[in-house]
Parts: C-alpha cells; sequence; structure tokens
C-alpha cells in the first residue's frame, strides 16, 4: 500500500475505503496479499455480476488466448465479434421482441454515454440534454454535465452547460408527480426552457443513492419524450445486465428506448466494453464518425458471448429475484431493528440500499464491515445508503455470511455511538 500511497495520485478512491492490498478473486470473495478473505458485495461497481473470474468465461478466455485469437480489432470484422452480436441477437434481442442496432463506441460506460449524446443531438438538431437529480453517467465532459453531484462536476473545470436538470421519481415526496413539473416547463412558451434533443434516465440511481424510479414513472417519462420529440436515452450501465432480475431493468415497465447504453457487466468477466444500442432508423452515423482506438477489445466479446450464455434460460433471472427478495428481507429486519437510525430500504433484484441517519453511519458500517471481512459501499451525495451490490451468482451461504457482517458491524457501530452519547 505504501507504494500506492507514494507514486499514484491522490485521484484514487477506492483504494482508501477498502485499505488493502487485494490479489485474488474468486466468486463472491477477495482475497488480500495476506491471505484475509473478503466477502464481496460490491462486485467492481457492478462490473462483475457473474463473480470474480468465473470458469466459464475464463476457460473460453483461455482457449482464445492460446489460439491467437485477434486481441485488439479497432472495429475490424472479427469472428469474436461476429459471435458476440449473433449472441447478443439471438437470446437478449429477439426473444424480446427487441429491434436495435449495436455501436461499439470504446470500453467504458462515459464512451456509451457520450455516443449516445452525441447521437440524439445530430438526430434532432437540439443541443440540450434532459438530465435528473441524482443522475450519474460518468465523469467526461458530457457525462458530467448531466450528473447531479457536485464534487465530481466541480473536478470538471469548466460550466458544465447544455444539460437541464429536472427532479427524478420521488424527488419532492411520494405524493408529488414531478413529470408534472416537467411537463409544464416543457410546454410553457414563456419557462426559458428549450426543448431538449433527449432525456437521459437511470431507472436506479445506483450511484446517486440507490433511488428507484416507478414504472408508472417512467411511462410517463417515455410519453413526454414521445410529446415533445426528444429521444430516451436509459443509462443502463449499472442496472443493466441482470442486475434488478431481467436483463435489462426496463423490461417491467414495459418501455421502448431509443438508445440504451451498457458496460460494466455486459463482458462479464470484468474486461473494459461497452455497447450502445440504438433502434435501426437512428443509425444515422457516417462511418467513422465516432471513432476510437479501444472498440475492438476482443477479449471481452469472447467473455461477453459465454456471460450471454447465462440468458439463454430464465432461471438466471428468477435466482436473481429470489436472492433480491431474500436481501430485502434482510435489509427491513435491519430496519425494523434499528428504527431511529434507519431512513429507508429500498431497491430492486440484486440492488438494494439502506439509507442511515446521521448519513455518516453508512461510512462508519461499510468501515467496520470491511475489518470484519466484507467490501460494501456507500452510494448518494452525502454516503448515507450502504449499496448492497453482490455477484448474481453468489451461493445463498456466500450472501447470508455477508448479512451476518453487516447485522455485526452495524450493532458495533450503534454501541459505540451509544456509548460515546452517554460519555
Ligand atoms: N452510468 C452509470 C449509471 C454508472 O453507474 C456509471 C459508473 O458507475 C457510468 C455511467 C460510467 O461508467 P464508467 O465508469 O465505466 O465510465
Amino acid at each position: 500500500m505504501k507504494t500506492i500511497e507514494r507514486l499514484e495520485s491522490e485521484v484514487r478512491s477506492y483504494c482508501r475505503s477498502f485499505p488493502a492490498v487485494f490479489e485474488i478473486g474468486k466468486g463472491s470473495f477477495l482475497y488480500d496479499s495476506k491471505g484475509k478473505q473478503y466477502v464481496d458485495f460490491f462486485s467492481g461497481a457492478g462490473a462483475l455480476n457473474y463473480g470474480s473470474n468465473n470458469d466459464r468465461m475464463k476457460e473460453k478466455l483461455i482457449e482464445y488466448i492460446q489460439s491467437d485469437g485477434i486481441m485488439h480489432g479497432l472495429d475490424m470484422a472479427t469472428t469474436a465479434k461476429q459471435q458476440l452480436l449473433e449472441q447478443f441477437d439471438s437470446v437478449i434481442l429477439r426473444p424480446r421482441n427487441m429491434s436495435y442496432k449495436v455501436q461499439f463506441p470504446g470500453p467504458t460506460g462515459t464512451n456509451s454515454v457520450e455516443s449516445a449524446l452525441k447521437l440524439a443531438r445530430k438526430i434532432t438538431q437540439r443541443h440540450k440534454i434532459l438530465c435528473f437529480t441524482n443522475a450519474f453517467h460518468g465523469m467526461t465532459l458530457g457525462s458530467l454535465a448531466i450528473s447531479g453531484n457536485t464534487v465530481k462536476r466541480d473536478g470538471a473545470g469548466l460550466v458544465l452547460t447544455h444539460s437541464l436538470c429536472m427532479p427524478y421519481c420521488g424527488y419532492f415526496g411520494e405524493e408529488v408527480n414531478t413529470l408534472d413539473y416537467v411537463d409544464r416547463f416543457l410546454r410553457d412558451d414563456g419557462s426559458g426552457v428549450d426543448l431538449p434533443a433527449a432525456a437521459v434516465v437511470e431507472t436506479i440511481q445506483a450511484e446517486g443513492g440507490v433511488n428507484v424510479a416507478d414504472f408508472e414513472w417512467l411511462r410517463g417519462l417515455e410519453e413526454l419524450c414521445r410529446k415533445y420529440n426528444m429521444l430516451l436515452i436509459l443509462d443502463e450501465i449499472q442496472t443493466g445486465c441482470g442486475r434488478t432480475g431481467p436483463f435489462f431493468s426496463f423490461e417491467p415497465a414495459g418501455i421502448s428506448p431509443d438508445l440504451i447504453c451498457l458496460s460494466k457487466s455486459i463482458s462479464g468477466y470484468g474486461l473494459p466494453m461497452a455497447l450502445t444500442l440504438m433502434k435501426p432508423e437512428l443509425d444515422q452515423w457516417k462511418p467513422g464518425e465516432h471513432n476510437g482506438t479501444f472498440r475492438g477489445n476482443n477479449m471481452a466479446f469472447v467473455t461477453a458471448t459465454e456471460a450471454l450464455s447465462y440468458w439463454e434460460t430464465d432461471e438466471f433471472q428468477r435466482e436473481t429475484e429470489r436472492k433480491g427478495r431474500k436481501m430485502r428481507t434482510f435489509l427491513e429486519g435491519l430496519a425494523a431493528q434499528y428504527p431511529e437510525t434507519v431512513a429507508g430500504v429500498r431497491g430492486r433484484g440484486m440492488i438494494q440500499g439502506i439509507q442511515f441517519q446521521p448519513e455518516m453511519l453508512a461510512s462508519e458500517i461499510a468501515m467496520e464491515g470491511f475489518r470484519r471481512g466484507l467490501i460494501v459501499e456507500t452510494s448518494g451525495s452525502d454516503s448515507s445508503v450502504l449499496k448492497l451490490l453482490p455477484a448474481l451468482t453468489i451461493g445463498d451461504r456466500e450472501l447470508e455470511a455477508g448479512f451476518e457482517i453487516i447485522s455485526e458491524a452495524v450493532s458495533h457501530v450503534m454501541d459505540e455511538e451509544m456509548s460515546s452519547a452517554t460519555r
């Protein structure tokens, strides 16, 4: 750790929250250089939905490397890419009756978001993007302009423009439908608000505090998009690839986004890869208009093809939903045990959050959990939410082991609070 502290930039972040030198990852466990085991409730911020070093993908990857398969391909045609596209079409798109073209925008989530914003602006010839409070879409300038977090925005070093931030579902409490508010601005010629090219939304704001948009609100947003000729961009970077149960988190809402951003767990193995899906009529790019050197990570294509085989039946989704209910029951139990300090439990499938008050309790619990062998992150602009994000492939025993550490950490932190209050 000393070498990292000496040489790596001050910008480093997760190694501060989890101060250990990690060496090995297997399934839902990480091991540090001293051999200490950690239950992984973080999953590479959603990039490891299938666990660490998944055997099925590892085997395909080793086979591919040993056969001297293409490693780097820009966007040249390769057998690995062809197989991935065929698999994605037959396992994901066609069974869902979805017709989309696939763009390889560059390896990270923010690359996908930037490509979607660019395309929406090009098609509509409008420049504003409607985004929502507490959203997070990435750290490049276009994505930052549509993200809410002040600390992250401040890092931009210039004025972030061409976005229009509106209240997300539930921002003013359950009684207020925030879309009425948005609609009022958009329809009023005197509001001073230009019509946006697109609305970009997460079904659950994972980084923003595990805020869940209800399905009716999402349908309402789609209607607004149609009413004002805005494109609907779904950021599925953290919620996609089965995190909430179905492959796409928006499926149960019955909506049909114009553009879909995917990354994180699409490669399945933690290898960098992103996709931007667009309805065929929106594929108005000119050849090479959005290029990039690292759009052809063929190793990621190989593991992604294998990852998608989890979706050949509905068993994987059902299991995720079952384990998601188990997580929810556990968190609701904690909330009942500590009614004064738990402000809420929310999530869907295997992304579940528990909010604490005062807010610093969540970070203290995460740190205590870490000492006891658990990797779990906080989320929200005030870091008040403990966000549980285990691998979808986690076994029941490992899941319960993580719950036990959380219970112990909460109880420890509460005892400390009590004793410092009476001191
Ligand atoms: N969008 C969402 C919803 C995210 O959660 C993230 C990352 O956490 C991003 C975009 C940005 O992805 P990346 O960090 O790969 O650029």
